[in-house]
C-alpha cells in the first residue's frame, strides 16, 4: 500500500495558486491511517517521548494518534483566543502579514521530550513558531514530523537545528 495514493490534490484551494494536499481520503481509510501512523512511529526508533505537540488543526488528527501510540500526552497548539487557560504565544510571517499561535503554559514541563507534529511542512513558519513555544517552556525537541513535506518551499531551513521526518515528500 502506498499512503501517497490517499492524499488528494485540490488545485486552487483555499485560494488561486495553491495546490492543497487533502488528507481526508487517508483519514477515511483505517488501514492507510494505521500504515501512516506506523511509518511516523518507526522514524523515532524507540526514542522516549513525553509530549506530542500538534498544530491546529490538521496536526491534531495524527498528533493524538501518535501520542496514544507513544504513551505520551497530547498538547494542542491553537490559533489566538481558542485556549481558555494561561497562554504563551509565538508569531510567524505569512505571505502578507503575520499570524500567531498559542499554547497553555502548563502543557510542557522543563526537560519534557517533545515530538512536534503537523500534516504539511510548507514554508516552515508554523513549525518554527511551534518550536519556539516548546522551547519557551523548556521542552527538548526530539523530532518534528509531518505527513508531507513540500521540499520546493525549503521549510526545513527554518527548523534545521532539529531532526525532521516526513512520511511523504514532494
Ligand atoms: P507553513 O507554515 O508554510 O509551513 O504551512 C504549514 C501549515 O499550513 C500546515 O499547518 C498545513 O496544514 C498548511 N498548509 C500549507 N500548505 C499546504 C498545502 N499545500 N496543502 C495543505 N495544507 C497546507
Amino acid at each position: 500500500m502506498k499512503i501517497e495514493n490517499y492524499v488528494r490534490d485540490i488545485q486552487g484551494f483555499p485560494k488561486e495558486g495553491i495546490l492543497f494536499k487533502d488528507i481526508t481520503p487517508l483519514l477515511n481509510d483505517p488501514i492507510a491511517t494505521k500504515k501512516c501512523l506506523s511509518i511516523l512511529v518507526d522514524s523515532l526508533k524507540g526514542q522516549k517521548i513525553d509530549k506530542v505537540v500538534g498544530a491546529e488543526s490538521r496536526g491534531f488528527f495524527f498528533g493524538i494518534l501518535l501520542a496514544q501510540e507513544l504513551n505520551a500526552g497530547f498538547v494542542p497548539v491553537r490559533k489566538p483566543k481558542k485556549l481558555p487557560y494561561e497562554i504563551i504565544s509565538a508569531s510567524y510571517e505569512l505571505e502578507y502579514g503575520t499570524d500567531t499561535l498559542e499554547m497553555h503554559t502548563d502543557a510542557i514541563k522543563k526537560g519534557d521530550r517533545v515530538l512536534i507534529h503537523d500534516d504539511v511542512l510548507a514554508t516552515g513558519g508554523t513549525a518554527k513558531a511551534v518550536c519556539e513555544l516548546v522551547e519557551k517552556l523548556g521542552g527538548e525537541i526530539v523530532q518534528c514530523n509531518f505527513l508531507m513535506e513540500l521540499t520546493f518551499l525549503n521549510g526545513r531551513q527554518k527548523i534545521n537545528e532539529h531532526p525532521i521526518f516526513a512520511a511523504i515528500t514532494y
